[in-house]
């Protein structure tokens, strides 16, 4: 009779996501996503974006990393341009400033 309560027992699942820099797991909500979506590459504060994500760490290490190692155009799936490239470093930047991580 009592195995019938198993079931019930679920806990609640936090969503683990890997940060592509150094490959560390960790709850979805300390890292950024990254996703390839309809407006191109860029930053998502929502995490909700439809498109192809990567997740990072906001530690400028991780970025540098995923950035050197083609980690990061590989996840999204595009040519990691110079421009591109800037254009993350940037983003990464103003985000940092506006949610003080
Ligand atoms: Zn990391």
């Amino acid at each position: 009779m009592y195995a019938k309560k198993k079931k019930s027992q679920k806990r609640r699942h936090i969503p683990q996501r890997m940060c592509i820099g150094c490959h560390e797991v960790g709850p979805k909500q300390k890292l950024i996503r990254i996703v390839n979506g309809p407006g191109g590459v860029q930053i998502d504060p929502t995490g909700r974006s439809p498109g192809r994500g990567a997740y990072l760490h906001s530690h400028p290490e991780c970025w540098e990393a995923a950035l050197r190692r083609g980690a990061l155009a590989q996840a999204l799936r595009v040519e990691m341009t110079p421009e591109l490239r800037e254009l993350l470093m940037t983003q990464m930047n103003d985000l940092k400033n506006q949610k003080n991580y």
